[in-house]
């Protein structure tokens, strides 16, 4: 029997993979221009980690973690999310303690058990930004320009910022303790989830999917309503400076974000297309997790993009012609100048070129019909004639003119000349 992939994990390939690399290296670029450092953290982590940081009473912790024993007995996660990690790390090598070390970037793979659908897998890959040290609001709007700027930057658009403020550990408490005052009212009428949430984490009704659980939320107070003096200025700011750098938002009341960590900056990047899950990155600042983690008490803002989700929204984008084409195709018509030109190959790729060789030794009719396939720019043809006159037949595929080049100690130095002469 063949052995497929586990059901919601995807294998990335060609074409595809051509826009996956391209939208990592345009996110390297320009997180570098923003001072952030790369970090990259285990895929397994100990099961409490994420248990203490997202919160016991989410849907991640409850019902989405890949956790198990190890051989002896360990309780280990695949990582959920990055942010988690993140800290642990920067809490473990003490890098808080670099000043220049405050922002820090990771792109990879994520898991979750979740009832695959459109945008939504077991395994899906984020790209996640996390800035350490500051309470000042310009550096969650710089982190949420940012995150608008790449997502621009991918060619992506119709995309809106929603952004929300979740209050403090001073104004939340008596917010919740009204918000649940109301939500008892219908206590009968919530969904199972929502009604366990009612006494454990009453915030989470809000992100509830099901109509009725929504209809009694549209009623609730909202937390914006109940901000302290410090939290309503620290919004106030946070939208000051996106409209400085004309970034477009919506003040969204209803947003809450699925991970408890959350305090103050909550927001949202969503997308037309994608249905259900219409949000292709997130984030907030979570001023408590660093102590929650054991660390110093260290404020931060941090989001996260979904590769997938950018994926199907890019998807027109994604064209075989992001598939490099072959510098140039060797064609061997015989054993010996296979001999002739393997060394040759090796050196011309040494030097940056992409170069394909045709490993069998098929007729020339066939081994052109695969240098075509390939797209390749040029061909280079070896047969017994050109073997006996010490030559080469050089082929532009796409002027389709033909030259001869000498095969001697000097044909690396002369195909490279030529190459590059075309190129101007
Ligand atoms: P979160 O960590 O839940 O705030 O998610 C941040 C981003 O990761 C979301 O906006 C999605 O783009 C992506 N994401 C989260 N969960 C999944 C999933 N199960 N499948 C695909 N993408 C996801």
């Amino acid at each position: 029997m063949v052995v497929s992939a586990i059901k919601g994990m995807s294998d990335i390939y060609s074409p595809e993979v051509e826009v996956w690399r391209e939208i990592e290296e345009k996110a390297r670029q320009l997180f570098l221009r923003f001072g952030f450092r790369e970090i990259r953290t285990p895929v397994v982590e100990k099961a409490e980690l994420f248990a203490r940081s997202i919160g016991e009473d989410t849907d991640i912790v409850q019902k989405e973690m890949y956790t198990f024993p190890d051989r002896k007995g360990a309780l280990l996660t695949l990582r959920p999310e990055a942010t988690a990690s993140i800290v642990r790390a920067i809490i473990q090598h003490r890098l808080h303690n670099i000043p220049t070390m405050g922002k820090f970037f990771t792109i990879g793979p994520m898991f979750r058990y979740e009832r695959p659908q459109k945008g939504r897998y077991r395994q899906f890959h984020q790209i996640d930004a996390e800035v350490i040290g500051f309470e000042d609001p310009v550096v969650d709007a710089e982190a949420m320009y940012l995150a608008m700027l790449f997502l621009e930057e991918t060619g992506l658009r119709n995309i809106e910022l929603r952004i929300n403020s979740l209050g403090c550990s001073l104004c939340r408490p008596p917010y919740k303790k009204r918000l649940v005052e109301y939500l008892k009212n219908y206590e009968t009428s919530f969904c199972k989830d929502c009604a366990r949430r009612l006494n454990s984490n009453p915030l989470r009704v809000f992100d509830c999917k099901v109509p009725g659980c929504r209809e009694i939320v549209s009623g609730a107070p909202k937390v914006t309503d109940s901000l302290c003096e410090h939290c309503r200025q620290h919004f106030e700011k946070v939208c000051f400076y996106l409209d400085e750098v004309k970034c477009g938002y919506k003040h969204d009341r209803n947003l809450v974000r699925g991970l408890d960590y959350y305090n103050r900056t909550a927001f949202e990047i969503v997308a037309g297309g994608l249905g259900a899950q219409n949000a292709v990155g997130g984030g907030g600042r979570y001023d408590g997790l660093f102590a929650e983690l054991g660390g110093p008490d260290i404020p931060a803002v941090g989001f996260a993009i979904g590769m997938e989700r950018l994926m199907i929204l890019l998807k027109a984008e994604v064209k075989k012609e992001r598939v490099k084409r072959p510098d140039i195709y060797f064609i061997a018509l015989n054993e010996e100048a296979r001999e002739k030109f393997f060394g040759l190959a090796q050196n011309l790729r040494k030097r940056g070129l992409y170069v394909e060789l045709g490993y069998e030794l098929r007729s020339l009719k066939s081994q052109m019909r695969r240098a075509n396939k390939f797209g390749s720019s040029h061909v280079i043809i070896v047969g017994e004639s050109e073997l006996e006159k010490k030559t080469a037949i050089l082929r532009n595929m796409d002027t389709k003119e033909q030259s001869e080049l000498p095969l001697d100690n000097n044909t690396e130095q002369v195909l490279i000349e030529k190459l590059s002469k075309e190129n101007e």
